[in-house]
């Protein structure tokens, strides 16, 4: 499982520069809580291979009334839904009574913490190494946001007390080594023998995530149910259909109680955002009647961010108008654009109508997203595609590609080597990546392609 690093601290200690510089992303996942001035964010944040999540919280104050006692129910439950809790500190205006307050109350907790002096480029790092020690959370890890000093010791500490993922270690079993000439060589990833294709149930509440699983499985055997969990975990249960492998991760928190399957737990961002990591294929699920809103943009971005594959599926579309539909189809086109790459089905889970025709989109997506090309495809691919369209000329040189091969999976990696690559422009990059989607018939994934120069 992904680990969840929260960060918590009094407004103005530099929680959001952290943020930002960990997650080094502008389209954070915004948390929807009507009336804030400011909501929680989450964001995918990577260290040394690993990944992690992190929550930025609006920040305790101390004087929790109105508005400060909103950010500060968002920082306490920001610090549930935590692994690990980064206790921010200004190292620069010293220790305040919330400080004191923040310390308390996390000592109270039962969760790991960790206090981070910031903004020590004002101030000499052991000075204010020292200087909080009378929270009694011992010596602060010292850092600078703004200029990213003393990230690295404060992450190998804060992410040190997670074991290591197993697909994050070598040799894992399903996966297969690429190299290519002077490669590093990467482990691409396959479905494991025993859970099959891991299918991500994920939307917002009451798009109808429960109904969907429950219809999926109702009409499948189900082998494995009601796996032990956290109320923060999501529930796997693994099945099959036509002698196909599924694991289904199940977000809305549906479990087996004799015959029926009942929801029992809420919605929640980190489950959500753990699913997809963990998940080979995602089918998002929206409300017709709804439309598309910005939450569920936010939610599709996060995807996109993690590559997985996707499906969408349009849920609710029983009993709607003509009009209605018509007007909806069009609103998806126009504003589902970044992910045109995925399917749409347009369902109805309470009565089952085009829910079998889902399991078609996953497959096809997942067969996109791990087949292994070969080189020599890809690199004559590659050249085709120059020899339609010449990269375009840098200080009259022409920037030259030479070869390519597979770096990776789910999202398929192109790894392109040439001369000057660092000049290729964005819409030349695009226009390899539509060719290589059409050429190679790829549906439902996303596709990175990176450059490697000097040869
Ligand atoms: P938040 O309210 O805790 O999210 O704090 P912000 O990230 O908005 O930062 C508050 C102020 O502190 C901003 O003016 C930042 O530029 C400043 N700041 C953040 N990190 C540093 C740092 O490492 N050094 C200095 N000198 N200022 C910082
Ligand atoms: P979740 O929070 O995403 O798990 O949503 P639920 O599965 O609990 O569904 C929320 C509500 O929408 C329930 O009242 C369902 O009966 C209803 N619902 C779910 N799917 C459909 C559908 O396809 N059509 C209609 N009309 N209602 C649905």
């Amino acid at each position: 499982m992904v680990p969840v690093i929260a960060l918590v601290g009094r407004p103005n200690v530099g929680k959001s520069t952290l943020f930002n510089r960990l997650t080094k992303t502008r389209d954070a996942i915004v948390a929807e809580y009507a009336g804030l001035t400011r909501d929680r964010q989450y964001g995918e944040a990577k260290w040394q291979g690993r990944t992690y999540i992190v929550i930025d919280t609006g920040g305790i104050s101390g004087d929790e009334e109105g508005i400060d006692a909103k950010m500060a129910e968002q920082s306490l439950q920001a610090i549930e839904e935590a692994d690990a809790v980064l206790f921010m500190v200004d190292s620069r205006a010293g220790m305040t009574a919330a400080d004191q307050l923040i310390a308390e109350h996390l000592r109270k907790r039962n969760k790991r913490f960790f206090l981070v002096a910031n903004k020590v480029d004002t101030v000499d790092p052991d000075i204010a190494r020292a200087e909080f020690s009378p929270l009694g959370l011992g010596d602060a890890l010292p850092i600078a946001a703004a200029h990213g000093r003393g990230i690295n010791a404060m992450l190998e500490a804060a992410l040190g007390i997670f074991p290591r993922d197993n697909a994050e270690l070598e040799g894992e079993e399903g996966e297969e080594e690429i190299v290519a000439e002077g490669e590093e060589p990467k482990r691409i990833p396959g479905p494991s023998e025993k859970d099959g294709i891991k299918i991500a149930i994920i939307g917002r509440p009451n798009v109808g995530k429960s109904t969907l699983v429950n219809r999926m499985l109702g009409e499948e055997r189900v082998i494995v149910y009601d796996q032990a969990g956290t109320t923060r975990d999501s529930i796997y249960i693994p099945f099959e259909r036509d002698e196909e492998k599924y694991t289904l991760i199940d977000t809305a928190g549906v479990r087996r109680r004799g015959k029926i399957f009942e929801a029992v737990e809420k919605f929640s961002v980190v489950k959500t955002l753990q699913a997809i990591q963990d998940a080979n294929v995602v089918i998002f699920v929206m409300d017709a009647r709804e439309g598309v809103v910005e939450h569920d943009l936010n939610l599709l971005g996060f995807v996109l961010e993690t590559g997985r594959a996707l499906v969408i599926a349009l849920n609710k579309w029983d009993g709607m108008e003509p009009g209605q539909r018509d007007y909806v189809k069009t609103e998806l086109e126009r504003r589902l654009m970044f992910v045109d790459f995925a399917d749409i089905h347009f369902i109805s889970a309470l009565h089952g109508s085009g829910v079998g025709h889902l399991y078609k989109s996953v497959q096809a997506s997942f067969k996109s997203a791990i087949t292994r090309w070969p080189t020599s495809r890809l690199t004559q691919i590659l050249e085709d595609a120059v020899q339609e369209h010449q990269p375009p000329l840098v200080n009259g040189r022409r920037i030259k590609l030479r070869y390519a091969h597979l770096g990776g999976a789910n999202p398929p990696l192109i790894v392109i080597h040439g001369n000057q690559v660092e000049a290729v422009p964005k819409s030349y990059t695009r226009y390899l990546e539509n060719t290589y989607r059409r050429v190679l018939r790829l549906v439902g994934t996303p596709i990175r392609i990176e450059y490697k120069g000097g040869d």
